[in-house]
Parts: structure tokens; sequence; C-alpha cells
């Protein structure tokens, strides 16, 4: 709105001993009629009471059939509010304002695992020597017990065998070649040296797993020792245990996972998202969806609420949003209209504004001011681990999440991944991963800060559910009792994504059913 018609419209109301708040003023446009607001206003507050104009305050006055509300203390709300010294009474006042059953989100409990706080140092080469050394302790650490490794020992000590015997090693793969006979030949490391390992082509239960094997990741051999070789007859990953319990809820209850939304996108899909959002506030669904959308609990959105600035050449020129503030608050905006009651999580992926090295802390204050004031919110990093649902008799369930910016690489690299689909199998993936316990086991797979204690990439807690997103399909599978899920997206396909082969199918919404770990997938648009 332009500068003169502004002031005439904080004058117009001062007068009336009414203020108005900077969002209000800020969401103005030109076709904003001042009468008909005065006018709807004085049919909505019965005495003269001094009242100050929000955004929210105006939505409920629109809204009509008002008139005995309290604007005395909402007001005192909105004050406590923007102090940030307890934002609940506010937000519950919009509910009960909004019409919603008032509900205690205290019986929604959510528990951050892990989230990754930044820590600002420079790094130096040594830093990736800890940080390999780290990785490789962990992951030897799960290796370790397996009882087929029999007779394992380092592989410096390999030099002291004598040829034939049977020895088993654990090593981060080094190098991986296939030789002129068709067999593989790796090249392990740990603390104490290299070896070179062969694996023969004659055995396909042997030789076919090891053609997925990936630079950098850590595996057992069990095999026999030649000279300066070591002849492989099994190979063991660090894995999931087949002995992973299937939790249920005792408590009825629904979680949402959602990805990907790309606000600011001009291909983001603002009416499939808002039919999303009907939904969920049981306005629109068959008599069973709507049955769900009041049980929902919690919310998870991993990675990529906005589309974010510069994240490939040319990405701006398909930005309707250009400032990466205003696409947080548009996102707030959209947030801000999903029942108050239910927890979202969200951690950040490759399109927040941040930088993309990980693990990437909670989305920064600076950017998603909006989004760090809603009462309902917890902000995580990429990866995390959250645990929801648990109660005096229930554990609750474990939630890896992860964006999954390490997926191009194994889809590109990984032979049975590729020929299984690809893109199309995000559930492949996140197996590949889990079977690997680590989220980007390949050094190039991602960009990485190298913590030198700790990796924070291993998968060293086994989940409940691994989340992801990222390639903006939705694919849901259980894997050895994990629920693996990963979300769609709320953006139609972009130029970008045709030239790397993505096959996006958006605004789908995997619901998982607390009590029965069930899924349904609702699909929302035409
Ligand atoms: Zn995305
Ligand atoms: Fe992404």
């Amino acid at each position: 709105m332009e500068k003169e018609k502004l002031k005439e419209t904080v004058n117009y109301f001062l007068k009336r001993d009414i203020l108005l708040s900077k969002d209000f003023l800020d969401s103005l446009t030109e076709d904003f009629n001042i009468e008909s607001l005065n006018e709807k206003i004085s049919n909505n507050t019965k005495s003269n009471l001094f009242l100050v104009l929000t955004e929210d305050s105006v939505s409920i006055i629109n809204k009509e059939n008002n008139a005995d509300i309290n604007w005395m203390d909402f007001d005192k709300a909105r004050v406590l509010f923007e102090k940030g010294e307890n934002k609940n009474p506010y937000f519950k006042f919009i509910e009960f304002l909004r019409g919603e059953e008032i509900r205690d989100s205290s019986k929604f409990p959510i528990n951050v695992v892990f989230s990754y706080k930044e820590e600002s140092k420079k790094r130096n080469i040594q830093d990736f020597v800890a940080y390999f050394n780290a990785r490789y302790k962990a992951l030897e650490k799960i290796l370790r017990n397996r009882p087929e490794l029999q007779n394992l020992t380092s592989i410096g000590r390999l030099k002291n065998k004598r040829d034939k015997e049977n020895i088993s090693i654990i090593g981060m793969v080094q190098n991986k070649k296939t030789t002129s006979k068709g067999g593989l030949m790796l090249t392990l490391e740990d603390p104490t040296g290299l070896i070179k390992v062969y694996v023969n082509n004659n055995k396909p239960e042997l030789f076919n797993p090891a053609r997925d094997i990936v630079m950098d990741e850590v595996v057992g051999v069990v095999g026999v020792s030649g000279d300066k070789i070591v002849f492989a007859n099994n190979i063991l990953w660090p894995d999931i245990p087949l002995t992973k319990e299937f939790k249920k809820s005792p408590d009825e209850g629904y979680a949402v996972f959602l990805s990907d939304i790309h606000v600011g996108s001009d291909h983001f899909l603002p009416d499939e998202f808002n039919q999303f959002l009907e939904w969920i506030n049981g306005n629109v669904g068959s008599d069973e969806q709507k049955e769900i959308a009041k049980n929902v609990k919690y919310l998870f959105i991993a990675g990529d609420l906005v589309d974010g600035l510069g994240i490939y050449p040319g990405q701006e020129d398909e930005l309707i949003i250009k400032d990466i503030k205003e696409q947080y608050t548009e996102s707030a905006k959209l947030l801000k209209k999903i029942p108050p009651h239910i927890q979202i999580i969200i951690s950040p992926g490759n399109h927040d504004a941040m930088r993309i090295a990980e693990p990437q802390p909670e989305l920064y204050k600076d950017f998603a001011e909006k989004i760090w004031d809603l009462p309902n919110v917890t902000l995580v990093s990429n990866p995390s681990i959250i645990n929801i649902d648990a109660s005096e008799d229930f554990p609750g369930f474990d939630i890896l999440i992860y964006h999954g910016y390490s997926f191009d690489h194994f889809v590109a690299n990984v032979d049975s991944i590729r020929n299984s689909g690809g893109y199309d199998r995000a559930d492949l993936i996140m197996q590949f991963l889990l079977q690997r316990r680590h989220l980007a086991p390949t050094h190039t797979s991602t960009l990485y800060i190298p913590d030198v204690k700790q990796d924070h990439l291993v998968i060293e807690k086994i989940p409940d559910i691994f989340l992801t997103g990222h390639i903006h399909k939705c694919a849901i599978k259980n894997f050895r009792n994990i629920t693996l899920v990963c979300g769609s997206c709320w953006q139609s396909k972009t130029p970008f994504q045709e030239k790397v082969g993505h096959n996006p199918e958006p605004a789908r919404v995997p619901v998982l059913n607390l009590q029965t770990r069930d899924f349904k997938l609702l699909k929302f648009g035409k």
C-alpha cells in the first residue's frame, strides 16, 4: 500500500482509539477498505475498548459472529506473546476464536534425542583424519560383536600370519576395482594399515552384494590370508539386527510426514497445499479421513520448507518470492493454518537458507523468524532424532530425520539401486544406508562438517521410523521393523529435475497410525 494511504489508515483508527500492528500494516493491499473494516469492528466489539489490530485479530473480526470476545484479554495475551514471555495463552485464544476444540498438547510429547548445535571453529586437514577415525571406531564397534567374524585381527598384524590362515578383519573401503577375470579387488584400511581383499565372482551370494560396495564404507571380511592379500569368503555389513522390536503406541493418534514444500518457487502448488490444510482442519475428505485429521498429533517436515536462493544456476528465475526472509514468512502463514495443538517438527534441507554441509543446524532465526515464532513448532537439525508419543508405559517412537542430499550420489553409483528404479525407489536407498549404518557413507556423497569427536552421520541408534525427503516422490516400506518413509513434495516438476531425471509425485501425504503402525497415503489435488 502507498505511504500516504497507510498514514491515512493509521490516523483513521487512532482517532477511534485503535492501534495497528506492523504485521497488519504489512499485510494491507491497495483494495483494503477502511470503512468496511471499521463497521465490522463496531459490530464485533460491544464497548469502546482500546484495541490493537493485528493480522490475527482482523482475521477473527472478518469471520463475524464474534460479538462476545473479550478484546482486552486478547490484547494482554498478544503482549505476552510479543514479549516472548508466554506464547501459549495467545495461541489458545486464537485456537478458541477459530472455533477449535482446545486440546492439551502436553499429551503429545516430543523429546529431541539428538539435534546438532553448531560450533564455530575453523577446520583443518587433521580434523578430517580424526573424523574418519571416529567414523571407523563407531562402525567397527557395531561389527565387532558379530559371531561370524572369527579370529578377528587388525590389518597391521596380517603380515605375521602364515598363508592360508582363517582370519577376519574390519576395514574402511579405500579402493574398489574390477579385475580382468571379473572379480573384485578391494583395498581395506584400518588404523594399523592397508590390505587388498579379493572377491571371486564364482559365488553369486558373495559377489552380488559385494558389487554394491561403495567407497569409504566400513565392512567386515571373513577370509583366508595370502601373501599381502585376503581371499574373501564372507562380507558383513554393520546392518540392522533382526531382533528390532515393532513398537505400537497404546494411545490413538497419527503422525503426518511432509517434505520439500518449496515455498517461493514458481512451481509451488498452493491449491494442493491449501487442500491439505483444509483436510488437516477437518473441513474436507471422507468421514474416515476427517476422523484421522482430528487425531493427528505430530507433523514432520523433512527439509526444503522453502525454495531458497542460488541453489543451482538459473534457480532465481524460477522464484516468485525472491527474498529469503519472505519465503519463510509466507511458509509461516501456511503453517499457522495447521491446528495449533498439532506438534510440528521441522528439519532443514539443501534448499533452506544455510550451509548445505551436514549436519545442518536448525533453521536460522535471522531468516526464519516467523517460523521461530510459531508456538507449536520444534526446530531440529538435519539429521536429527526425535522421540514422540512416550508415556508412562510406552518408550515412544524414535524418528531419524535426514533430508536425503546423499541420495543423488547413490542413485548414480550403486548398480542395484539404479537398475531397480533409481529415483523412484527411495526405500531401496534408505535400506542401503541403514545396512551401512551411515547416512552418507561415501566421502563425496555429501558435504559435511568433520567433527573430530563424533561422526553425526553414523546411524548409531536404530530408529523406529526413518524419515527422508529430497527426491520428491513418496515411498513407504517396512525394513526389519523400521518404518521407512520418504515425503512427497509440493512443487511440480522443475526444468532442473527434468534434467537430472527426478520423477516428482507431488501432493501425497503418508499418514501413520501410531497405534497400529498402518499407513494411509492421502492424495491432494486433481
Ligand atoms: Zn526438495
Ligand atoms: Fe532437497
